[in-house]
Formats: structure tokens, sequence, C-alpha cells
């Protein structure tokens, strides 16, 4: 079957009783077993049957087990958000005295999560350019315990050469870990460009109408966990299972923010038409990007799907032609910027990206406004810069949306 096909046709693990065309959405706490040998199986992990719904639930299993099905990852763990996914990837992996290697120009809160939360546990964050081989090997030391990046980074909008950055990882033996949330599965497999383990905010491009927040963690299977200093002595049983078993047997259960049934119902369903979406939104998002760049009050228009952009050629060849349905554009200050947002009519005053409808935001003032003036410029976030996220609204509508805002 192609993607598509998968989206909608991957069947459940066990056939519903009733025959439902949708899954059921199982709302129980616990399960119930006809006798103590099933119930001493289950809960010393001999069979997989369902014991509390913080550990497995039938609903939110069938939901990980189409997108095992159509990523080809060897095991998805779902969570209740995005930051809950990369939460538990990290406590998984890291210890007192780990370091990470990444980049400044990071999510917000994963930037918060690194310089705060995990700093006060002794893990240190070890911050580069991604795109300075050089930079990134000297780093690289045996406390690593990852390569951390985000694809297509938000909102400054540069991309990873990943089969180089890949190669480093594998050559010093840490594993590569992606946030790959901007760009949804259809147009873009991580496991093929040598990303070990994948997180994906499900709350953007899966939910589809923002009905719900969620989180994915996908295992490759693909890294030796023998070389971590962490999970080694487990690697000696677990193999390349080792990450998902401490996660799934340990973390994730300790952390209990495993994603609910009825997110994973919604979620589901939105993974159904997710492609479809998708396509409309990345096209609109690129046409809309050319007509913008005629406009005078804008300074500049930022999106890698553009042929003046940086990071066409390095876009294209990880993700195709139409590079996700986010953008910045650049005015000629602060001021503009708000009168902007102010005027606009159709287009929402709100956070979050691939919603069904198109959003704006001033990045500075907003996700990054508790930073200071000097963070941010590390970060490149600047003063005259909006993000857009592309809905699914007509082109020309949006369109003079824009051009009515900026007179
Ligand atoms: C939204 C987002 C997150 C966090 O996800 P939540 O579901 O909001 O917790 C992480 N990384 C990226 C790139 C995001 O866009």
């Amino acid at each position: 079957m192609n993607l598509e096909t998968k989206l909608l046709h991957t069947a459940y693990a066990k056939p519903d009783a009733y025959g439902a065309l949708s899954m059921p959405v199982y709302n129980s706490a616990a399960y119930e077993f006809d006798s103590a040998e099933q119930m001493e199986a289950a809960f010393t992990g001999k069979t997989s049957d369902h014991t509390y719904s913080r550990i497995t639930n039938p609903t939110v299993q069938y939901f990980e087990d189409r997108i095992r099905k159509i990523t080809g990852a060897a095991s998805v763990t779902a969570l209740n958000s995005g930051m809950a996914a990369i939460c538990n990837t990290f406590i998984t992996i890291a210890q007192a005295g780990s370091n990470i290697i990444t980049s400044k120009h990071l999510f917000g809160n994963t930037y918060s999560l690194f310089v705060g939360t995990l700093a006060a546990f002794d893990v240190e964050t070890r911050f580069c350019d991604l795109t300075d081989e050089k930079q990134v090997e000297s780093l690289i030391d045996e406390n690593t315990c990852a390569v951390y990046l985000e694809i297509i980074t938000n909102p400054q909008l540069e991309v990873v050469d990943l089969e180089k950055l890949s190669k480093i990882a594998k050559r010093k033996s840490v594993p590569l870990v992606a946030d790959t949330t901007v760009i949804p599965f259809c147009a873009f497999n991580a496991g093929k460009f040598g990303v070990d383990i994948e997180i994906v905010s499900s709350t953007k491009y899966i939910s589809g109408g923002a009905t719900s927040l969620g989180g994915l963690i996908l295992d490759y299977g693909t890294f030796d966990w023998k070389l971590s200093k962490k999970l080694s002595a487990l690697a000696e049983q677990q193999g390349t299972n080792a990450f998902t078993f401490k996660l799934r047997k340990e973390v994730h259960r300790n952390l209990g923010a495993y994603m609910t049934p009825q997110v994973a119902y919604m979620q589901t369903l939105g993974l159904e038409t997710m492609e479809l979406r998708y396509q409309k939104a990345s096209t609109t998002c690129l046409e809309l990007c050319s007509k913008l760049q005629e406009l005078p009050q804008i300074v500049c228009v930022n999106h890698t799907g553009l042929k003046d952009n940086a990071f066409y050629e390095v876009a294209k060849r990880q993700f195709g032609d139409r590079p996700g349905a986010m953008f910045t554009f650049d005015l000629e200050s602060r001021e503009a910027c708000f009168k902007f947002m102010n005027k606009l009519n159709m287009i929402k005053r709100a956070t979050n990206l691939f919603d069904n409808k198109t959003l704006a935001i001033h990045p500075a003032s907003t996700i990054f406004g508790t930073f200071t003036a000097q963070v941010r410029e590390e970060m490149n976030v600047s003063d005259n810069t909006i993000r857009i996220s592309v809905g699914l609204e007509d082109v020309n509508d949006l369109y003079a949306d824009f051009v009515q805002a900026l007179k």
C-alpha cells in the first residue's frame, strides 16, 4: 500500500467486537483479568495485555501502530504533548553529567527545557552551529547523550544537511535525535536520513483542526545502545530495543504523560486526512510567498521553498519541492509588525502551527517575549519578523487580507 492508503486502511490490532468502522474509544482506567495467573503474567511483562491506561490503552495503541506502520519505525510511543515527548526522550537517555549537542535555534520551550529544567539535574547543553561539522565534532565527548536538532528551525527556518550530520553522529557513536514537527511523514521519512529517534508534536499537522495536544516518540531501532553510557548495560539484554524498553518500562510510566484515548481517537481521524491537508497548505504557502515577495512594504519573505532561499537545495533534497506550510516575513520595524497584526481581518492572531486556519504571530514579543534581548539576538529572533502558519483557505482570500493589513 502507498502511504495515502496506509493512512486510512491500517488494520486494528484486534477486530472490534461489533465491527465498528471508527476506532472505539476505550475510556477505561483499568482492565479486568480472568485469573491471578493471567494478572501476574501481564504485570510482569510476560504477556502484552493492558493493565492500566497510564501504561497502555487499546485506542492509543491503535494510533501508535498506525504511525509505526506508515513510518517504518521499530516502535512508537504517544504522549500528551510534544514537550512531553521531548522530555521523556531526554530523561530516558541522559543522566547527571551527560551533555546534549544542539543549536540555539530551538523551539522556545525546548530551549527552556534544556537550559532550565534539565540543567538543574546536571545535564549540560552545548550550543553550536549544527551546519559547522568541525564544531559539532569537536564538542562531542564520552558524556554526549545525543545530537539534537529541529529539521527546519522555527522561526529562523534553517535547515541542516541530515546526511552530513548523521555521518558525524555515527562516527562519534552518539544517537541523532530530531524534532520533525514542521514536515509531516508524507513529505519526509526521518529514518531514511539517519535519524535514530524522531520526535513529533502531533498537536500540529496530525491533529489537523488543532483539536488536541499530542506528542510522538519514534524509535527507528537503528542505534546501538551499547555505545550509550546510560543504556549500555540494558543493551546487553535488549539490543537495539534498549531505548524503547527503558522508556516504556520505566520513564513514561513514571512521568505519567501518556496520551489519552479521546485524543488518540481525534488524532487518528486527523492522520487520515493529513496528506490531503498538507498538499493544499504547502502549495498555498509557496504561492502566497511568491505573491508577497512583490509587495513593496515587505522587506523579505523567508521560506525554504523559495529559489532565492539559502537552504533551498538542501530543503528540496530532504523534503521535496514544497517544504512545509510555515513562513516568516520582515517589515520595517516592530511597530509596523504590530500594526499589521492588529489590522488582520481573516487571518487569526494565534500561536500554534498547521491548524486548518491560517495563523499569524509576532514571535519576538510572544513565544520569545520573556527572553532577554540578548538571548533573542543569539537565537536570531528579530523584532521585525512575523510568522505565518498557512491553513486551508483560498490563496486569493489570504493574499487580500495581507494587502489590506499592509495598507
Ligand atoms: C509545538 C512544537 C513543540 C511542542 O509541542 P506541544 O505539543 O505544544 O507540546 C515542539 N517542537 C516544535 C517544533 C513545535 O512546533
